[in-house]
């Protein structure tokens, strides 16, 4: 009855991380569980990482504070040999039993040939067929759910994150900084636009001009991988939230992905190119929209002069552009 209790909580979650709080707490309700953790697996520099992201700790189950890249707790999955196995060989179970005498479960969740995640379960007996049954189940509501949670989050054409989500990643990034105020990097937000995209579509027609979109989201995902959050905002304009770095780096990042676009061969339409304009998300900025609102100036900026360019914020600001751009083309500013 608790059971179903908790399934019941489950699916009246509306947020990724909940879920996961809400699927970790039921699977406690079974009978010799004594651990649960959702943990977080990604490649990174030619070697897959594996960190917990969620666990039980003294009774409660906790959250990891930290972005993985800065997870102390990340390991090369490699000091995890079964789990690593059983993921190679693409298994849904894992099992594994310690000389200690506990039983581990993994239940990777597979979504396209890659495990991003996996919950694990610690036993002090091994897992009777009847409770295997009862776990499974649990697992494919969970499976379900996330699905349907994932669907109402991305975009339908190009399965980026929509604009919905962004406000919450937002929070989300710059909470965990506020938390480690002394590093010397912080978070960025960049808006990308093609350049001329109308024309693409006037020349080509929509559906080429569709095609174009996925391609770009698909490079986006390439350049920007798993550690950075890439949304399509609308049209042909994206926002990508790169994790803490310095200036340096996310002008290199941004640049590199403004020439992989320049040349890429698109199908049919040929060259495109990209405009960026970028600025720093630190927590001092009042609200999500006057961070977007900063990046748009730069994206205007790099639009205005030639477009196919990535432009800082923060950099044209201290040069007194906008002062100078606003008194010119104070209408255009306006209607933009
Ligand atoms: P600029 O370099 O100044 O950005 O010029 P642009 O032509 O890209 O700018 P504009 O914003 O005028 O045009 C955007 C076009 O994107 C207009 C619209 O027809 C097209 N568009 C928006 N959403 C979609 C979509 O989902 N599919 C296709 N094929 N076209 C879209
Ligand atoms: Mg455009
Ligand atoms: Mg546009």
């Amino acid at each position: 009855m608790d059971i179903l209790q908790n399934l019941v909580h489950m699916t009246g979650q509306r947020d990724h991380l909940r879920l996961e709080f809400s699927v970790l707490s039921t699977l406690l309700q079974l009978p010799d569980v004594t651990q649960v953790r959702a943990l977080e697996i990604h490649p990174f520099e030619g070697l897959f990482w594996v960190r917990p992201r969620t666990w039980l700790e003294n009774g409660q189950l906790v959250s990891s504070e930290y972005d993985f890249l800065h997870d102390p707790q990340r390991e090369p999955l490699s000091t995890l040999p079964h789990l690593k196995d059983g993921l190679e060989r693409k298994l849904t179970q894992i099992k594994h039993q310690t000389d200690a005498g506990t039983h581990t479960l993994w239940l990777p969740v597979w979504m396209n040939e890659q495990a991003r995640v996996c919950i694990e379960l610690t036993q002090s007996a091994p897992v009777t067929e009847h409770s295997m049954d009862i776990l499974l189940a649990i697992f494919q509501v969970y499976r379900n759910y996330q699905s349907l949670l994932d669907y109402s989050e991305r975009d339908a054409l190009t399965g980026l994150l929509n604009r919905k989500t962004f406000d919450e990643h937002l929070l989300r990034l710059s909470s965990s900084c506020s938390k480690h105020p002394d590093r010397p990097t912080q978070p960025w937000l960049a808006v990308i636009d093609i350049d001329h995209f109308k024309q693409v579509n006037d020349r080509y027609g929509h559906l080429f001009g569709d095609e174009v979109l996925i391609l770009m989201a698909n490079l986006l995902r390439s350049c920007f991988g798993s550690q950075h959050r890439v949304f399509r905002f609308g049209g042909e304009e994206f926002v990508v939230l790169l994790h803490p770095m310095t200036q340096e780096d996310a002008n290199r990042a941004l640049e590199q992905f403004r020439v992989t676009v320049e040349n890429y061969d698109f199908p049919q339409v040929g060259r495109v190119t990209v405009s960026v304009g970028f600025s720093g998300a630190s927590t001092r900025l009042p609200s999500p929209t006057q961070l977007i609102g900063q990046a748009d100036e730069a994206l205007y900026y790099a639009k205005e002069n030639g477009r196919n360019r990535v432009c800082h914020y923060e950099t044209l600001k201290q040069l007194g552009v906008f002062d100078k751009h606003q008194q010119v083309t104070h209408d255009d500013v306006e209607l933009f």
